[in-house]
């Protein structure tokens, strides 16, 4: 099973992606994740990624096409992709590269969320650098201030949720990645069209009824 979980920075892909995976035993691939493991190992496309991510921008269409279709073919069975497309070349690349190995993808979650109410949740997330865990100053407190209750860790603010990078972030989810939902509507994709603005497990449990009934079919 392949799922695309869309939604604007901040609606709780990652968050999201990680029960998804538990659940149904697929794997996790993050495109933004996986960048800023390229950056930390210093590595050629990571250099490349690395103004781009910084300004809130997107990584070019050719760098993150063949990092993700490497993605998946490692894979396996089944995953989550999260971030990824995030540009109908990407969509259609995507679509391209999966059909040459007679896969498709299965599903759109599409979250859905106020820009308002991201930009609060952003700017106030904070992250695990060596485990991932994600939390916030007011929502999601550690039990700890600024320690990972997982591994002990000091939690940083990644340098794209500070303010005026979320704007920006928000701008380009208006201007490249809307379009995605428009491109998959076209297709026939099907499409799950979640409310994010809503306690975790309720977006969870929202979730799990599409993908149960999606599995009984
Ligand atoms: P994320 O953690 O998904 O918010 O991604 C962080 C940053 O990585 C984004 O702001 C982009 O600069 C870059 N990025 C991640 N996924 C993509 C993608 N599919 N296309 C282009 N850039 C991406």
């Amino acid at each position: 099973m392949i799922i695309v979980l869309l939604g604007p920075p901040g609606a709780g892909k990652g968050t999201q992606c990680k029960r998804v995976i538990e659940k149904y035993d697929l794997a996790h691939l993050s495109s933004g994740d996986i960048l800023r493991a390229e950056r930390a190992a210093g590595t050629e496309r990571g250099k490349k990624a690395q103004a781009f991510m910084d300004s809130g921008g997107l990584v070019p269409d050719d760098v993150i096409i063949d990092m993700m279709v490497a993605a998946i073919g490692k894979a396996g069975d089944g995953c989550v992709l999260d971030g990824f497309p995030r540009t109908v070349v990407q969509a259609e690349e995507l679509d391209k590269a999966l059909t040459d190995e007679n896969r498709k993808i299965d599903a759109i979650v599409n979250l859905e969320i106020d820009d308002d109410v991201i930009a609060n949740r952003l700017t106030g997330r904070r992250s695990c650098p060596d485990c991932g865990a994600i939390y916030h100053v007011t929502s999601l407190r550690p039990k700890v201030d600024d320690v990972c209750d997982k591994c002990g860790s000091g939690l940083v603010q990644r340098s794209d949720d500070k303010t005026d990078v979320v704007k920006n972030r928000l701008k380009t989810y208006h201007e490249q990645t809307v379009a995605v939902v428009g491109y998959y509507q076209q297709v026939g994709k099907i499409i799950f069209d979640i409310d994010a603005d809503n306690d975790i497990e309720k977006i969870s449990a929202a979730i799990f009824e599409k993908l149960d009934n999606l599995l009984a079919v």
